[in-house]
């Protein structure tokens, strides 16, 4: 095959008939001010961490509602639980809240 000098994006559809949505189920039980998130990205544009590190905690939350789990909680240990995002949040999501959830969620096997 002839090098265009670019490549095509591999798909990120997701397959709901292999993916486990369980563990974002119980995490917007335990936060439900998740469920307001509209994607806006304000709280990775002002995140501490990302000044100093490829952090960017709107990926992880979008990756984790798409039962995306995998790598996830080494990102998370990049996040020093400042709590600046939960302040910026346009829709007062508790951010620090879905985070330690997140982190704990993470620990446990996927049902
Ligand atoms: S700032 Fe709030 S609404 Fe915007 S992406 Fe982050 S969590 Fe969602
Ligand atoms: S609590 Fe974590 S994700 Fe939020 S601004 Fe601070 S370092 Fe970033």
């Amino acid at each position: 095959m002839p090098d265009f000098g670019f490549s095509i994006k591999t798909a990120r559809t997701e397959n709901l008939d292999k993916v486990s949505l369980e563990k974002y189920r119980e995490l917007l039980r335990k936060v439900p001010s998740f469920k307001r998130c509209f994607q806006c990205g304000c709280c990775s544009a002002t995140c501490s961490a990302q000044q100093y590190t490829n952090f960017n905690i709107r990926k992880v939350h979008t990756s984790f509602r798409r039962g995306e789990y995998n790598l996830l909680s080494e990102e998370l240990k990049k996040c020093m639980l400042c709590g600046k995002c939960t302040l910026l949040c346009p829709r007062g999501v508790n951010l620090r809240s879905l985070i330690m959830n997140m982190r704990q969620l993470l620990e446990e096997p996927v049902k």
